[in-house]
This record gives structure tokens, sequence and C-alpha cells, in this order.
């Protein structure tokens, strides 16, 4: 069993935002077609600076709580566009979830990442089928706790919530914007990726490769 805490987060982090960082162009391309072509100066923007705000912090007994919410504030902070308050519920929910631990099990980092799933349908209000990151990040988190109840190790949990990811953020395509920015394109957002969708491919993607 895997066990992570706040040093392996901090590299999570990292992995995060350099992977943002090489999508970015490609995220603000995706969202110039439905949206306002900002979406990967946002998510590089937020992650560059929750990878900041976390790199200094010192080790203390609340590690993984407190280096989430650091994260949150940070990223909310920086980031003026929807995607702000998404992630920074995300990553408070994902705090909350593993409160007073300092290592955490499989167990602990599945629920974390249910929670980051939860905190963005909660946030946004957006239901499967409406265009947005919930079409990745809910499947995602779904394959993960389904594969961690079948017994599989964290890293098999964390490659099955890439590949559900993948395939929701696909599907994305076939779908009408009914949330957001490109909700004013009706059904001109059709046979386009959801920018959102998109980078939470990336965001989960960097996930697996550092805890997996
Ligand atoms: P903005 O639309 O303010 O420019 P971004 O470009 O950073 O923000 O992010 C756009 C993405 O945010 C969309 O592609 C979509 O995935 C996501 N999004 C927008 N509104 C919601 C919502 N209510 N719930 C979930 N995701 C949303
Ligand atoms: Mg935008």
């Amino acid at each position: 069993m895997t066990s992570i805490d706040a040093a392996d987060l901090k590299r999570m982090f990292d992995a995060i935002a350099e992977a943002i960082e090489a999508d970015k162009d490609r995220l603000c391309q995706l969202d110039g077609v439905i949206g306002d072509a900002d979406h990967g100066i946002a998510m590089a923007l937020g992650f560059n600076a929750a990878r900041d705000a976390v790199a200094p912090l010192e080790l203390t007994a609340t590690e993984p709580t407190a280096l989430l919410n650091t994260a949150a504030k940070s990223f909310l902070n920086a980031v003026g566009a929807s995607s702000g308050p998404l992630y920074a519920t995300a990553f408070m929910r994902g705090a909350a979830a593993v409160k007073g631990k300092t290592t955490l099990t499989d167990a602990d980092v599945v629920a974390l990442f249910q929670a980051m799933a939860q905190g963005i349908q909660d946030r946004g209000k957006a239901e499967i089928g409406e265009k947005t990151m919930v079409d990745a990040w809910l499947p995602a988190a779904q394959a993960a706790a389904a594969a961690h109840a079948a017994g599989k190790p964290l890293s098999e949990s964390l490659a099955a919530a890439l590949e559900a990811a993948e395939r929701g953020a696909e599907a994305t395509k076939d779908m009408i914007a009914a949330k957001g920015r490109s909700s004013r394109l009706g059904e001109r957002s059709l046979g386009h990726i959801d920018p959102g969708a998109a980078s939470a491919v990336t965001v989960i993607g960097a996930m697996r490769k550092s805890l997996g």
C-alpha cells in the first residue's frame, strides 16, 4: 500500500504545474473556439501560484490538510476566471476529506480525489452532459472509487480515473454547453472539446504520474 505525505503532495503540485504549463497553448486554443481563449492562462496562473505557495511550507502535524488549503487559497487569489473558484473548492474539499491525517493511505487518496470532484460539482452546479470539467472529473472519481473498491492499488485506481477522464472529455465534443461562458453558443458549441474537461485530463494525468 502506498503512503502519501505532504512532501508527495508538494511533488504532485510541481507535476500538475509543469503539465499545465506544457499544455497552456492548447488549452487557450480550445477555449478560443467556444470561450474567451484564457483557459490555459488561468490554469497556469492557478497551478503556478499553488505550487509556489505550498513549496516553502514547513511540514507539521496537520500537513496534507494545511497544504491543500494553502493551495486552494492561492489558486483562488491567482485566477479571475471561472476555473478559479472551481479548483479552489476542489482543494478545500480535498483538504477536509483528509483532515487530521499526516500520511494518506490508498483509501485516503481516493477519498481526496472524490471530494475534489464533488467540490467542483457542488460549486458549479453542473450535471453530467452539460459540457464542463464535471464530465471528466465525475466519471474519473467514480472509476477511481470502483477500482479501489475492487482491491486495486492506488496506481491502478488513478490509471482508471485517467482513462475515464479521457473518455469523458472526448464525449464533451457531442454535448451542447449548458453552463459557463460557452453556454451562450448553444448548438454552436457542438463538435468541440470543452477546455475545462481537457485540462481536467491533464491535471488527473499529472496526479496519476506523481501519486500512482
Ligand atoms: P472563463 O469561462 O471564466 O473564462 P475558464 O476559461 O478558466 O473560465 O474555464 C472555462 C471552463 O470552466 C469551461 O470549459 C468549463 O469546463 C468550466 N466551467 C464553467 N462553468 C462551470 C460550471 N458551472 N461548472 C463546472 N465547470 C464549469
Ligand atoms: Mg475562458
